[in-house]
């Protein structure tokens, strides 16, 4: 079997094309949505994730304003910035590029956040409404990974669903999003024994780790869906994910490349919740 790739440039140009259409009719009433991006610090990935959000945000319609500060901003200042934010009825998301310097409480940045601008999906809050099957803000990640796994055409009620990473903005609302749809869904972890023993059970395996070669195509069944997260380079620098790509194409039947996958799925998903957030601010 060679696995059909799982296009998520297609998809999110698909998906922009509807935020952009949606911007502009809430534009038209008087309501641009408006997204706050907060660079702390001179992080060079961090540098590229935020010129690509507002990039996306300028190609959609959306207006962002974009704030970027040196790495000794205190708390307080940037606490002080949010609640400006926070008060200001033009912003409809606000989303604070992680990770923060060290003498910033990353947690008590997020819980600043107004929960109706949270569109990152981080805060306490979020997640509870994620936990309770609430309406709210759902992560972009696993967001965008639920949509690329819909594109496969997949009924997921009944499937057996394998998360290889537990972290609280991927893993676990992942390994959530699943359960809503109905599948059956297996956590794996750094002290899992024997990862493979339950990747070959899964109809559905999505690898969130950050390491090269988590998943090898011994660990696959034949036909599963594998959808992958991570983020690397190869000995040329090169960037890849966590999946063996070339040997477990060969047995899965649709696969997430890297890059072109759940990358562009992300930001994609970051817009489409600052315009649900910006349709919700707009009814009156
Ligand atoms: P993280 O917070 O470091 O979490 C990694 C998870 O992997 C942890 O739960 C850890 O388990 C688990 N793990 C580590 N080594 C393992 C092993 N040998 N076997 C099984 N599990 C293992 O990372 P993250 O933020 O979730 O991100 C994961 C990857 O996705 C990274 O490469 C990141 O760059 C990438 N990412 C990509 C996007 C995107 O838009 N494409 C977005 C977010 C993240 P323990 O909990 O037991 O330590």
């Amino acid at each position: 079997m060679t696995a059909a790739p799982i296009d998520g440039n297609a998809l999110s140009q698909q998906i922009r094309a509807e935020v952009a259409t949606r911007a502009a009719a809430l534009t038209a009433r008087g309501h641009q949505p408006g997204l706050a991006v907060i660079l702390v610090g001179e992080d060079p990935a961090s540098q590229v994730y935020v010129r690509n959000k507002v990039k996306a945000c300028e190609q959609a319609g959306v207006h962002s304003v974009f704030s970027a500060y040196g790495a000794d901003l205190s708390e307080a200042d940037l606490l002080g910035r949010i609640a400006a934010l926070n008060a200001d009825a033009s912003i409809h998301g606000i989303l604070v590029q992680m990770p923060l310097p060290a003498h910033i409480n990353a947690h008590r940045v997020i819980e600043a956040i107004a929960p109706s601008k949270d569109v990152d999906g981080y805060s306490t809050l979020s997640a509870g409404e994620l936990l309770t099957g609430a309406p709210g803000f759902r992560p972009c990640t696993p967001y965008g990974c639920m949509k690329l796994i819909a594109s496969t055409g997949v009924d997921l009620r009944g499937k057996h669903a394998v998360v290889i990473g537990r972290s609280n903005t991927v893993g676990k609302p992942m390994a959530l999003l699943l359960l809503q749809a109905h599948a059956t869904v297996t956590i794996c972890h750094s002290a899992t024994a024997n990862i493979g023993q339950h990747t070959r059970q899964a109809d559905v395996v999505v690898v969130a780790v950050g390491r090269r070669h988590t998943l090898t195509a011994d660990m696959v069944k034949p036909g599963a869906i594998v959808i992958d997260v991570g983020i690397n380079r190869n000995e040329a620098g090169k960037l890849c994910g966590d999946v063996d790509y070339p040997e477990v194409a060969q047995v899965a039947s649709a696969i997430t490349p890297v890059p072109g996958g759940v990358g562009p799925m992300t930001i994609t998903m970051l817009l489409m919740n600052t315009i649900e957030s910006a349709e919700r601010a707009s009814t009156p």
